[in-house]
């Protein structure tokens, strides 16, 4: 049955000619995976489904679009966090890059792979693996997120301290433009400082400037040993001494510098009974460190010395004795992602500060959530090497929808006015997507704001593009 709105009729056969083979998807029931995010909260059901399988399939499907000024969104893994890649209700095609997945090549002499934009992350990096190389982005969503959703959110995760974000690791992009143009930026080169660098201005642009088909990604040397600890603290102003130390001790072997608070271990505890608590007693705050390196370096004791160094510090700890245990003790903080909001809705931020001021936004931030709503649960987390907490608000069981929005509202102000205060950023790392627009126009510079409208202007003319993301939407017809 073909449910498809009389109105994008003459809109699929616009599209049918250009994706022959199953292409393009109308009927309802396919459509259904394309239109729900991973966290449940954002929704869309698109015009129709592209799935170009080749290069040559995306540019013409663009051209065509650009022709008769079609509204697209692209989609990788629907990880994304502020509902940027589902269908607008205006009206959307979805571009899945879910059939351009290869791995074109993996080259461990360059430390260099090249991938299609489509391919899931932790695919990627076991090529690399089977190569005795690391593809270091790592965080919870690896599993489904893919690589054009990573270049295309500059996503972060647990390695950034010691590789940095997405935009760090791009060596070169292939993009499909508004218009159907290929640009072909695909390199391995280190160097190259041949006039303006334009694959920066599609890392992290969340659809709205071009299409990625395929990013050459920088690889390293894959660690032969990786040393885990879950390390029990007073407060978060002792863990962010401690990061500081070990930033000097463990020198940049530190791969990873992850807080969580007492209520976070308590939601793995309340989730999986078959988890005991981690140590002996509980504490205030927790952190996990991770230290990785190949060669003859020995990683165990340079882990245990640090530790017994910072005994000022370092209340309890453990230290995995085994690579399960290890992978066990980041499933505290794994499931405590999975779990924070009960099944239901809940706030998620992912807001920064300078390191030097973590500990004292954390601590402004939880007693004005406290003063202004106290039966609201804080749950506080995060890649705190990088100066990046989630700070997230689960409302009270029961607690009527319009109150839950209100609450939402309430409380993402105020925790935005404290990041405001210590010179932040309201998203660290998830992005700009819908979510966040109205906070993120409020507080960009009029002249960042000019610039930005400048290149969405000269890269999509029509305004076809992911649009209303990030910058306010604008209708395709007010274009030349
Ligand atoms: C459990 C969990 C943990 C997470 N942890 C982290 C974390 O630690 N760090 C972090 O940074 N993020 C994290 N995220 C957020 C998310 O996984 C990342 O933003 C990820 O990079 C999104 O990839 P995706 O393929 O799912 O993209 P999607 O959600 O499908 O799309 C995201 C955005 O990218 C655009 N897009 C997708 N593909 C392309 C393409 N080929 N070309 C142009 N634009 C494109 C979309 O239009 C949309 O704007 C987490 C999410 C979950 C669910």
């Amino acid at each position: 049955m073909n449910v498809v709105p009389p109105t994008s009729a003459s809109l699929i056969s616009a599209l049918a000619g250009v994706l022959p083979n199953g292409g393009l998807l109308t009927e309802e029931e396919d459509l259904a995976r394309y239109s729900r995010d991973w966290s449940g909260d954002h929704f869309g059901r698109p015009l129709a489904v592209a799935r170009p399988a080749s290069v040559e399939e995306m540019s013409a499907l663009m051209r065509r679009c650009h022709e008769e000024r079609i509204p697209v969104v692209p989609q990788g893994g629907l990880t994304g966090l502020v509902g940027a890649a589902v269908a607008a209700d205006s009206g959307e095609v979805v571009i899945s890059l879910e059939r351009l997945n290869r791995i074109r090549s993996v080259s461990p002499i360059d430390f260099a792979m090249v991938v299609e934009a489509g391919c899931v992350l932790e695919d990627a990096k076991r090529a690399a693996e089977e190569n005795d190389c690391l593809l270091p982005i790592t965080f919870g969503a690896q599993g489904s997120c893919r690589i054009g959703g990573n270049v295309a959110t500059n996503a972060g995760g647990f390695n950034v301290l010691r590789y940095g974000m997405t935009r760090d690791l791009v060596l070169g992009l292939e993009v499909v433009l508004a218009d159907g143009r290929v640009w072909n930026g695909l390199k391995v080169l280190r160097k190259d400082n041949r006039g303006y660098d334009l694959k920066q201005v599609f890392i992290g642009s969340e659809g709205t400037l071009g299409i990625v088909t395929a990013a050459a990604l920088k690889l390293y040397p894959k660690p032969t040993k990786i040393e885990t600890a879950l390390i029990g603290l007073r407060s978060v102003e002792d863990a962010m001494a401690l990061y500081a130390r070990a930033r000097r001790d463990c020198s940049d072997l530190l791969t990873a510098f992850e807080l969580i608070l007492r209520g976070g271990i308590e939601i793995t505890l309340q989730a999986r009974p078959d988890f005991a608590d981690p140590l002996a007693r509980p504490y205030p705050v927790y952190v996990l460190v991770e230290v990785s390196a190949g060669g003859l370096i020995d990683l165990s004791a340079m882990l245990l010395d640090f530790l017994a160094g910072a005994n000022d510090l370092v209340e309890d700890g453990v230290v995995a004795s085994t690579r399960a245990q290890g992978e066990r003790l980041w499933l505290y903080r794994e499931i405590m992602v999975e779990r924070q909001g009960r099944g239901g809705r809940y706030l998620r931020t992912d807001v920064s500060v300078p390191i030097s001021k973590l500990a004292d936004f954390v601590t402004d931030a939880l007693l004005e959530l406290e003063r202004t709503r106290p039966n609201a649960l804080a749950v506080t987390y995060g890649h705190v090497g990088d100066g990046n907490i989630h700070l997230n608000v689960v409302p009270p069981e029961g607690m009527a929808p319009e109150e839950v929005e209100h609450l939402f509202e309430e409380a993402e102000a105020l925790i935005f006015a404290v990041v405001d205060r210590y010179g932040g950023s309201i998203s660290a790392e998830h992005g700009i997507g819908r979510v966040k627009q109205k906070a993120f126009l409020e507080r960009i510079d009029p002249v960042a704001l000019d610039l930005a409208a400048g290149i969405k202007d000269a890269l999509d003319p029509r305004h076809i593009l992911s649009n209303g993301r990030i910058l306010a939407p604008k209708s395709s017809l007010d274009y030349r």
